[in-house]
């Protein structure tokens, strides 16, 4: 019998084979795992990206996915969508700077064209890319040369903090995690999903390595006896190499598992994101306990981002004066920003800590795009609010709370005088209706009622704090809780628009 844990695994490779999952399919599951048939039903449908499909009923040989997040809208994702049969909506695709984006089966279109998505429906996915080799740093032992204590101590010095989106400083949790009792895990969440966010693709994409020598120090400092990996299944092409660079990883390596998220914003959240480790719906847990004590399988678990554990060998190979002397406007080290929308030179920047929007266009993005000036701005994707041009803080955490916003993962989306950030803002909120898991009222009811109040000419503002308020104080996760900060930062920076 295989373990709960690759329910999700098995439910992927049969759709891959068959084009969707079949009653069939779902009773031998059922068998196989020894789990009542409804047990595989409400894991299966919780996902967005398997079909169910009923007896009889034809598979579609390809599908085509076209990014609705409001950096591919304002690139014209809506007509391309409109011009595909049979094409369907999908959450950010995490190819915001190439945007508009379509994932056709397993294969992203940048840029994205009529004749560009049917010359990919065309051809055959291509083969897993060579892996890359895997760091001298950590890769190959599976233990460091350098004593846990030094390594904590380098982090700590180096002020990093977690870059999932929640910026809690990496070295505390590392020792939180290590003075749990064993056995323990390392998880590296690599399902960011936060529309205007491509930095984990970014990252695996150019310096895969440096995140598995993260990944590996991590064990190796908190003793962990395994690393799961949690890749979202928007990003087909990377969970190949990442595969290949897994499976290159010399003999005594600690065990590296890699996983496929299935389309469900919410699993970036780590307990919820645990709860799809182990093969269930993605349903975010109630704390405490803190996953750092009762995590993955019930064990301790240290939850680290992609980028932090690229910046944790970056700090361990150059030290941690090498981050921390970076930083600008008050602020230390070096961070991403995933930056898209009406700029010249959209992508991922890694820049000063701190930089304020204007100086991250115009020294890192080559300003803003010809005949465009700016006029809002989303500091930190879907959750992080509107901001006006005139408010200039620091893209860093704890400087945009002040304003009715945060930096999150620092998906910077940039907005000019020509968009409608009504618009903008009802896309958003829809997002978030669809992605809510359902579990709590507030957020379920919350986020529905919302979205459909920002589809009115005149927005109900009492009902609106309303419903903000209750459901910052009552959701049980951070998508419930910042859901209302697209609407309140509307109604407090844009009173013109939202009146
Ligand atoms: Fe689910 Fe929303 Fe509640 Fe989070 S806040 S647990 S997404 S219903």
């Amino acid at each position: 019998m295989p373990p709960r844990d690759l329910l999700i695994e098995h439910l992927h490779n049969l759709q891959d084979r068959h084009g969707g999952l079949y009653p069939a399919h779902l009773s031998a599951l059922a068998a196989e795992f020894r789990l009542s048939l409804s047990e595989v039903m409400e894991t299966a449908s919780f996902y967005a990206h398997f079909r169910l499909l009923k007896d009889g009923e034809a598979a579609p040989s390809a599908v085509v996915r076209v990014c609705g997040s409001p950096s591919c809208v304002l690139r014209g994702a809506e007509q391309l969508k409109a011009t595909i049969p049979g094409a369907v909506d999908a959450p950010c695709l995490g190819l915001c700077d190439h945007a508009p984006a379509a994932l056709v089966s397993r294969v992203p279109v940048r840029e994205a064209t009529v004749e560009s998505v049917m010359a990919a429906l065309m051809v055959t996915p291509p083969p897993p890319r060579s892996s890359q080799s895997p760091s001298p740093l950590w890769g190959g032992v599976g233990v460091g040369d350098r004593p846990r204590d030094a390594i904590l101590a380098e982090l700590e010095a180096s002020g990093l903090r977690g870059m999932g989106g929640a910026g809690f400083p990496v070295a505390r949790k590392w020792r939180t995690v290590a003075a749990q009792p064993g056995p323990r895990l390392v998880v590296v969440n690599a399902d960011e999903g936060e529309p205007g966010t491509f930095k984990d693709r970014h990252f695996l994409d150019t310096a895969m390595d440096r995140v598995l020598d993260g990944a590996l120090a991590a064990a190796w400092a908190i003793e962990a006896e395994a690393i799961y990996i949690y890749l979202r299944d928007e990003y087909p092409d990377l969970h190949d190499t990442l595969d290949a660079a897994i499976a290159a990883l010399p003999p005594g390596t600690v065990p590296v598992h890699l996983r496929r998220g299935a389309g469900a914003y919410v699993c970036g959240e780590e307990s919820a994101l645990i709860e799809s480790l182990e093969g269930k719906r993605g349903l975010p847990r109630q704390r405490p306990p803190y996953v750092a004590e009762v995590g993955l399988f019930g064990r301790p678990t240290l939850v680290n981002n992609v980028e932090t554990l690229y910046w944790v060998s970056r700090i361990l190979e150059d030290g941690a004066e090498s981050f921390a002397k970076h930083g600008r406007n008050g602020q230390k080290g070096l961070r991403s920003y995933s930056v898209s929308g009406r700029v010249k030179i959209p992508g991922v920047k890694i820049a000063p800590n701190g930089v304020t929007i204007t100086e991250l266009i115009e020294e890192f993005c080559g300003g803003m795009e010809d005949g465009h000036h700016l006029a809002a701005y989303l500091p930190g994707g879907a959750s992080g609010g509107f901001l006006p041009a005139h408010l200039q803080p620091p893209l860093a955490f704890g400087c945009i709370e002040e304003h009715g916003g945060f930096i999150g993962s620092a998906a910077v989306i940039v907005l000019s005088q020509a968009d409608d950030l009504r618009a903008v803002a009802l896309n958003l909120a829809r997002f978030f209706a669809h992605e809510s898991c359902g579990q709590c009222t507030p957020c379920r009811v919350g986020t529905a009622r919302a979205a459909e109040i920002l589809e009115q000419p005149h927005w109900d503002k009492p009902l609106l704090d309303d419903l903000s308020h209750v459901m910052r104080q009552a959701s049980i996760c951070g998508l419930g809780q910042a859901a209302p900060n697209v609407w309140q930062s509307l109604l407090r920076h844009f009173p013109e628009v939202t009146a």
